[in-house]
């Protein structure tokens, strides 16, 4: 079991107050994508579930156990940054399995999982090539294979296509929405453009300067906005 329970979650900065109590109930496969502009916030929650920022106030439960107090490597969950947050002197291999080794996985298991990520992202004929020697789509397939090779119970994605070009960008929605429906692994995903939240969402959430404005699928948010936000939100062309 792996949904994701985010109940009355604060942040502060000092005397600077960016998350005003926060209530997202995600079921366990769902592909959620936390939606609203710059700065409102979408980050640093998304940093409080993977552990890389501290809980002002509230409790972030993951699986049903509460990980308020537990560092980002006792979370069973995997992040995937930007491509160019791969190592640029390892290979792509050695780029999959970087995490592996430091959990001192067993060879034979770190080859294995290797394997079958490479499979699943059809990056088997790269796999002893350089980062500077793949494309921008191949790239952005390496840093989700980093994260797939980990097998975590929850997938986090803070807009993980914003450095590709449009026509990428929409190349590699459909192929995280595959690899979602394969996988079945819970999924929250950080994007400002609404068309990618209306494309890829199970449920969107949308947020605006530290609350949530909505919880809904595409179509409810679209047939039924709450407020002239939401509606002006997911109706815009992006
Ligand atoms: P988003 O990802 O939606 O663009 P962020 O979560 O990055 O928004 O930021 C939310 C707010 O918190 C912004 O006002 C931002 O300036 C502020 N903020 C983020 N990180 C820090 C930090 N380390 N120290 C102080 N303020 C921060
Ligand atoms: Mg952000």
């Amino acid at each position: 079991m792996a949904e994701v329970n985010i109940s009355e979650a604060r942040k502060a900065y000092g005397p600077l107050s960016v998350l005003h109590g926060v209530d997202i109930e995600i079921r366990d496969g769902e592909f959620v994508v936390l939606v609203g502009p710059s700065g409102c916030g979408k980050s640093t929650l998304l940093r409080m579930v993977a552990g890389l920022e501290s809980i002002t106030g509230g409790t972030i439960s993951i699986g049903g156990k509460v990980v308020n107090n537990l560092p980002p490597k006792d979370r069973d969950i995997a992040m995937v940054f930007q491509s160019y947050a791969l190592y640029p002197h390892k290979t792509v291999a050695e780029n999959m399995v970087f995490a592996l080794r430091l959990q001192k996985q067993p060879a034979d298991v770190i080859k294995q999982r290797l394997q079958a990520a490479a499979e699943t992202l059809d990056l088997v004929p790269y796999l002893d090539r350089y980062p500077r020697q793949l494309s921008g789509g191949q790239r952005q397939r390496v840093a989700m294979g980093r994260a797939i090779v980990r097998s975590p119970q929850v997938f986090l994605f803070d807009e993980p296509l914003s450095n590709l070009d449009a026509k990428l960008r929409v190349q590699m929605r459909k192929e995280i929405k595959e690899l979602h429906q394969r996988l079945r692994t819970t999924t929250i995903y950080v994007t400002h453009d609404q068309v990618e939240a209306m494309t890829m969402a199970d449920k969107i959430v949308v947020m605006q300067g530290g609350k949530i404005e909505q919880i809904g699928t595409p179509l409810e948010l679209y047939d039924r906005p709450n407020n002239t936000f939401v509606a002006t939100f997911i109706g815009s062309p992006s």
